[in-house]
C-alpha cells in the first residue's frame, strides 16, 4: 500500500503505471471503510493490476451540514485496514483544495433521475457527487470504477456522466454488503443507538417480503405493505418506497412496465438516512 495525500503525486505514480501497461482499477470511498467498500476493492483487485481507492469526505455532495459535521472519520483504522491489501495506492487528502483544484461545474442535466428520490430528498447530492466523480476520474484516470449497488441512484448518476463526458471507464456496479442480520453495511450504521440498531434490519427484511409478494400484488400494494411492515416499528420514519426501471427510475405501475424493475427505499432512524433497495425484476 502507498499512500498519496497530494493528487499530484498520485498522478505521477500513476503515469508510471500506465506507461508500463497496468491496468487501473478506482474506488471511490468516504471513509471509515467496511466490509462493502472491501468487497469493492477485491472486485478491482480480482481484474486490475492496481487499485486506487480515494479516500475524501466531499463537501459538496453533503446537503445537511449536520450529517457532514458528524460524518465518522477514521483514517488511521482505514489506513490499517488497507496495509494488508497488495497493488494499493490510497489517495486521502488534507485538503479539499487537492481535489477542487477550480470552481468549474462538471454537474450534468439527469432528466428523470436528477429529480426523483434522492436527487428529491437531498437537493444538490448529485452534483456534488457529479464534481467529485469528475475531478477524481480526471486525476485517477482509471479503467475501470467501482461503485456499490448500495447507492443504486448514485450509480446511474455515474453511468450518464461517465456518458456524457465519453470517458473511458468501465463502470462495475458490485452487490449490496449486508450484515448478518441483513442490514446494508454503510459508514453511518455506527452513529445508530443500540435501540435503533436493534430494529434497522426490519427494513431488509420488508424489502424481502416485497420480493415475495411480485407475483400476488401490484406495484402500488407491494410500496404499500412494505409502509405497513414498517409501522410495526414508530422508530423508522419512511422518507420514500419507490418500485421503479432500473434504468431511468421512472415508476412502474405494473410488472409488465419494464424488463428490470427496482424498489429503493430510504428510512429515517434516529440521526442517521438508511438506503437500501432490492431488485424486484
Ligand atoms: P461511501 O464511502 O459511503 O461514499 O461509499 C463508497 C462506495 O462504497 C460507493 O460506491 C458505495 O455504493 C459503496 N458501498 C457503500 N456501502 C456498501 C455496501 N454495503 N455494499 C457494497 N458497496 C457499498
Amino acid at each position: 500500500m502507498i499512500f498519496y495525500k497530494l493528487s499530484e503525486d498520485l498522478r505521477d505514480e500513476i503515469k508510471h503505471l500506465r506507461a508500463s501497461g497496468k491496468r487501473i482499477g478506482f474506488v471511490p470511498t468516504m471513509g471509515a471503510l467496511h466490509q462493502g467498500h472491501v468487497s469493492l476493492i477485491q472486485a478491482s483487485a480480482s481484474i486490475c493490476d492496481v487499485t486506487v481507492c480515494s479516500i475524501f469526505v466531499n463537501p459538496s455532495q453533503f446537503n445537511n451540514a449536520e450529517d457532514l459535521k458528524h460524518y465518522p472519520r477514521t483514517l488511521a483504522n482505514d489506513l490499517e485496514l488497507l496495509a494488508g491489501f497488495k497493488n494499493i495506492l490510497v489517495y486521502a487528502p488534507d485538503e479539499v483544495s487537492d481535489v477542487y483544484k477550480t470552481d468549474e461545474d462538471f454537474a450534468i442535466e439527469l432528466g428523470n433521475i436528477g429529480k426523483v428520490m434522492e436527487a428529491s430528498f437531498r437537493p444538490g447530492h448529485f452534483n456534488g457527487v457529479m464534481n467529485v466523480v469528475k475531478r477524481l476520474f480526471d486525476i485517477v484516470t482509471p479503467d475501470m470504477a467501482f461503485f456499490g449497488q448500495k447507492d443504486f441512484q448514485q450509480c446511474l448518476v455515474v453511468k450518464e456522466l461517465i456518458r456524457h463526458y465519453g470517458l473511458p471507464v468501465q463502470l462495475q456496479i458490485c452487490p449490496i454488503a449486508r450484515e448478518e442480520d441483513g442490514l446494508a453495511m454503510s459508514s453511518r450504521n455506527v452513529r445508530l443507538l443500540p435501540a435503533e440498531r436493534a430494529i434497522a434490519p426490519a427494513i431488509f427484511k420488508a424489502l424481502l417480503h416485497a420480493k415475495e409478494q411480485v407475483a400476488r400484488l401490484s406495484p402500488d400494494e407491494v410500496k404499500k405493505q412494505v409502509l405497513n411492515e414498517l409501522k410495526a416499528y414508530p422508530e423508522l420514519l419512511p422518507e420514500y418506497i419507490e418500485i421503479s426501471e432500473t434504468e431511468n427510475l421512472l415508476p412502474v405501475e405494473s410488472w409488465n412496465d419494464a424488463r428490470n424493475i427496482v424498489a429503493c427505499i430510504t428510512v429515517k432512524l434516529g440521526a442517521v438516512r438508511l438506503i437500501d433497495n432490492i431488485i424486484l425484476k
